[in-house]
């Protein structure tokens, strides 16, 4: 018998976009265009570069482990306190904190249909109940997690933007809801994609903190800041959250590079507005591509659209992989019929396009 802990016995290993290189030996092709991980299509910030390089002498030192210097910007970029801030290897690392800090085995945890893997898989980790609770129009039924709440309810993961489903709350419907959870339930404000939303319907969420004490936002270097290789992510909370996660945090759970390179992405203002730009165009690009080719899709705050292929999404996938452009299924996610797409440069979408175009003519 497996002594493994009952929910990690039933665990699916996470499952990432297909790397480049592995369609390429397996498929024997080159050329070939990842949009599946909602990656910046930009590259590096030539700051992050300079940075980098400069670091590479000072390897042989352990990094800061209480990452000083990060903190310092965050906070005086975000007008927030330095002891609010929890980093982590990734905002998934933050995610997983915040379980192992706040949840037993004897708490449910409640999420939304659709919703990002890392929250059941963290929940199960530690051997607590995930509760899914049916989405709205594919995004969060904000009415329907409330009244989803139990006594055994510890922790509450909201993403917005949500992936892979792109929807985005209103800022009043979402402070709403977290005016209305009860105070020892914490909520988890995933905010990995909120760089992509137009800062005039941005909510503003670090500043809820000090009115909500039980709420804590997370937020990632890997998106629009273009570091997901390296691993950078934060959670901004109240001070004694923050205090009793970093208790438990490895010490070392952001490495110097990662530590370097997000404090020089924090300075390069120009890269960050040239990859919401970027995405925009995409956006608007492909939501017309849609919409020319009857193709519906879950409109998108993020940097990805979710489109419907219909019941043989799963064979256009494989012809998209077979002419090199990988994309994301989301039938793990109850979307069976849909394939994400993450915004490209304009010559990845044009991959794309055509190759999409190529198989509905093949199948003709
Ligand atoms: N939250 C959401 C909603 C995400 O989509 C992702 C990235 N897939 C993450 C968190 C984690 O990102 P990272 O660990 O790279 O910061």
């Amino acid at each position: 018998a497996s002594l493994a802990l009952p929910g990690i016995r039933e665990l699916q290993p996470y499952q990432a976009g297909k790397p480049i290189e592995e369609v390429e030996r397996e498929l024997g092709i080159s050329n070939i265009v990842k949009l599946a991980s909602n990656e910046n299509p930009l590259g590096v910030s030539h700051l992050v570069k300079e940075a980098l390089t400069d670091k590479i002498n000072s390897l042989a030192r352990y990094p800061d482990a209480n990452g000083f210097y990060l903190k310092q910007a965050l906070a005086q970029k975000f007008a927030i306190d330095t002891n609010q801030i929890t980093l982590g290897n990734g905002s998934n690392d933050v995610l997983e904190l915040l379980a192992r800090t706040y949840v037993t085995d004897h708490h449910e945890v409640i999420f939304s249909q659709h919703a990002f893997v890392v929250y059941p898989l963290v929940t199960k980790a530690i051997g607590a109940t995930p509760v899914a609770v049916t989405a709205k129009e594919y995004g969060h039924d904000l009415d329907a997690m409330l009244a989803a709440i139990t006594d055994k309810t510890r922790m509450i993961f909201v993403a917005n933007p949500n992936n892979p489903t792109g929807t985005f709350l209103s800022t009043e419907a979402l402070e709403s809801f977290i005016a209305n959870v009860p105070k020892n339930i914490l909520v988890v404000l995933d905010e990995a994609y909120y760089e992509y939303v137009p800062s005039d319907v941005r909510a503003p969420s670090f500043s809820w903190v000090n009115t909500y004490p039980n709420l804590v936002v997370t937020r990632t270097f890997s998106k629009a800041y273009g570091l997901a290789g390296l691993r950078a992510g934060y959670a901004v909370s109240n001070a004694k959250v923050a205090d009793l996660m970093n208790r438990i945090r490895q010490p070392f759970n952001m490495n110097e590079l990662a530590l370097t390179a997000a404090m020089a992405a924090l300075q390069d203002e120009a890269f960050l507005q040239n990859s919401v730009q970027v995405n925009a165009e995409g956006m608007a690009q492909i939501t017309a591509f849609c919409d020319a080719r009857g193709l519906s899709y879950i409109p998108s705050h993020g940097n990805f659209i979710t489109i419907r292929f219909g019941a043989n999404s799963a064979e256009i996938n494989q012809k998209l992989l077979e002419k090199g452009v990988i994309v994301r299924p989301v039938a793990g996610y109850e979307l069976p019929e849909h394939l994400r797409v993450s915004i490209g440069l304009p010559e990845e979408m044009d991959a794309f396009y055509r190759a999409y175009d190529e198989i509905v003519a093949e199948a003709q």
